[in-house]
C-alpha cells in the first residue's frame, strides 16, 4: 500500500483552512497548526462582521486594476485558473448559502461566523487534524522532510514535530496582529532564505496633519487622487470619504493607501487631492450654482458671504464641511454687494471643493490596516505555490506579495491560493 503523504499547514485563517482541505482531499494526512486557541479569528472581523468574501467584478480584465501585485502577469495566471465562479462553487460545495450586495459576495446570513463554520466543517470532513494553541516557532528542512518547533503562544516548553513530506505556510501578513498574523510567519520564511519584500500597511486610513478637527466625523462622496512629488498620478478611487482630525479614511482612502504607504516608506512626498464634486461635471456644478443665485431675490443683496454660500450649497455638503470650505475660500467675514460677487465666491468655493489638497504624512499602522502589502514575490513560487528556494514548502494567502482593494478581493485571493496550492 502506498504511504500517505504527511503535510503540515501553518495557520488556520482563510487560506490555511482552504489549503488544509485541498491537501486532505488529495489523500494526505494533514496537521493544521494554529497559534490561537480558536481558528480563523481574522475571518470573524471581516466586512464589519458580515464577511465580504468575494466580488462579481473579478475577471481577467479587472484583476490588474483591483490588485497590487509585484508581477501582475503571474497573478493573472493564478486568477484565470480560479475565476470567481470557481470560488462560489467551492463555497457552495461547503454548504454555505451566499448572497450578493452590489458586486460584493457575502454569506446570506451576513454573519462572518458562518463562513468560518463552513470552512471548519469542510476541513473536518476532509479529515484535517486541527491543532489550536500550537505556535510554530521555527521550520527546518532535514534530509527526510520538514520539522516544526512548536510551543504555546505564550511560550513554555518547545516540542518538535516531523518529519512532514511537505509544509504549507499560511501564517498571514502583518495586519491586525491581535488576530494572530503579526509578521512572524514572514520572518520564518526569510530565515529559510526565501526572498520577502518588507511588509507595509494597506487598506487603512491616511494621516494628514492638515485635516482639521472641524471635519471630524464628516462624510462626503467624492474621488481621492494621490499625486507624487512631480504631480504624477499614483492612484485614484471614488466613493464615500470619511474624515477625522488628522485623518482621511473611507473605502476610497483605503484603496489608495497601498501607494501612499509605499511612497512614504521611500521618503517621497505624497499629496491627496479630493474632488467632492466627482459625480457632477464642472458644467453641471456651474449651472446649478447659477440657478440657485438667480432665484435669490434682489432684496438679499448686499449679503454676508457665509449666509449666501450656506443658502447656495444647502444639502450639498455636511454643515461642518461647508463651514470648512467657506473658511478656506475666505468668504466668512465678507459682505458681497451684488449677485456677481456672490457668484464669484460660490464658483470659487465649488472649485475648491473639486480640488481639496492635503499633504499625506503617513498611514494608520498595521493595528488598523486590513491587509499588509509585501511578502514573497510571485516569481519566487511555482504555479502550485511551491517555493523555488525551498522545494516542498508552499506559501499561501497574504504571505504572498499580492493585496487587493476593498470589496472581497483579499479573501478571494486567500481562498484561491488555498485551493490552487499543491497543483
Ligand atoms: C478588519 C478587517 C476587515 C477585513 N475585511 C475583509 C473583507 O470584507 N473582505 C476581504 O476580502 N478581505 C477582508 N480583510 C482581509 C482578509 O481578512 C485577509 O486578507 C485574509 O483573511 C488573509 O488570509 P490568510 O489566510 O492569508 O491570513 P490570516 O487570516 O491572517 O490567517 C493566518 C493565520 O495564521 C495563524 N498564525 C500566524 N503565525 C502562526 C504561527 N507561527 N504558528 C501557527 N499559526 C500562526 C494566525 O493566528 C492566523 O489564524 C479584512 C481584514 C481585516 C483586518
Amino acid at each position: 500500500m502506498e504511504k500517505r503523504e504527511k503535510i503540515a499547514v501553518i495557520g488556520a485563517g482563510a487560506s490555511g483552512l482552504a489549503a488544509a482541505m485541498t491537501a486532505a482531499e488529495k489523500g494526505a494526512c494533514v496537521s493544521l497548526f494554529e497559534r490561537k486557541k480558536e481558528p480563523g479569528r481574522k475571518i470573524l472581523i471581516t466586512g464589519n462582521g458580515k464577511c465580504n468574501i468575494g466580488n462579481r467584478q473579478i475577471s481577467h480584465d479587472t484583476v490588474p486594476g483591483c490588485f497590487y501585485a509585484d508581477h501582475p502577469e503571474r497573478l493573472l495566471e493564478l486568477t484565470d485558473r480560479f475565476p470567481v465562479e470557481a470560488q462560489i462553487g467551492f463555497l457552495e460545495s461547503l454548504g454555505l448559502w451566499l448572497t450578493e450586495r452590489g458586486d460584493g459576495i457575502y454569506p446570506r446570513s451576513m454573519q462572518a461566523g458562518d463562513v468560518l463554520s463552513a470552512l471548519l466543517r469542510g476541513a473536518k470532513k476532509a479529515g484535517v487534524s486541527l491543532l489550536c494553541g500550537s505556535m510554530v516557532r521555527e521550520i527546518e528542512k532535514g534530509p527526510d522532510g520538514f520539522y516544526l518547533s512548536l510551543s504555546k503562544e505564550e511560550g513554555g516548553e518547545i516540542r518538535r514535530e516531523g518529519p512532514f513530506d511537505k509544509c504549507i505556510v499560511s501564517g498571514g501578513g502583518s495586519a491586525a496582529p491581535k488576530t494572530g498574523s503579526d509578521g512572524n510567519a514572514g520572518k520564518m520564511l526569510r530565515k529559510l532564505g526565501i526572498p520577502f519584500r518588507d511588509p507595509l500597511p494597506a487598506l487603512c486610513a491616511l494621516k494628514s496633519p492638515e485635516v482639521p478637527k472641524l471635519l471630524s466625523g464628516v462624510r462626503a462622496r467624492g474621488e481621492i487622487t494621490l499625486l507624487g512629488e512631480k504631480g504624477e498620478l499614483l492612484a485614484a478611487s471614488k466613493g464615500e470619504l470619511q474624515f477625522s482630525e488628522g485623518e482621511i479614511s473611507g473605502i476610497p482612502a483605503f484603496d489608495v493607501s497601498h501607494m501612499a504607504a509605499r511612497r512614504i516608506s521611500e521618503n517621497r512626498p505624497v499629496t491627496a487631492v479630493l474632488n467632492l464634486f466627482a459625480d457632477h461635471s464642472p458644467e453641471e456644478v456651474r449651472e446649478g450654482i447659477k440657478g440657485r443665485i438667480s432665484r435669490m431675490p434682489d432684496a438679499r443683496f448686499p449679503v454676508e458671504g457665509r449666509e449666501a454660500l450656506e443658502e447656495i450649497f444647502v444639502g450639498c455638503f455636511w454643515d461642518r464641511l461647508l463651514s470648512f470650505l467657506i473658511r478656506e475660500t475666505g468668504a466668512e467675514n465678507r459682505i458681497y454687494p451684488g449677485r456677481l460677487q456672490v457668484s464669484d465666491a460660490a464658483q470659487s468655493l465649488a472649485a475648491r471643493a473639486g480640488a481639496l489638497r492635503f499633504r499625506i504624512a503617513g498611514t494608520a499602522g498595521f493595528d488598523r490596516a486590513q491587509v499588509s502589502q509585501g511578502g514573497v514575490p510571485l516569481t519566487e513560487v511555482s504555479e502550485n505555490l511551491e517555493s523555488l528556494t525551498v522545494p516542498g514548502l508552499y506559501i499561501t494567502g497574504e504571505l504572498l506579495d499580492v493585496d487587493g482593494i476593498c470589496g472581497g478581493y483579499n479573501l478571494y485571493f486567500a481562498l484561491l491560493t488555498g485551493r490552487l496550492v499543491l497543483g
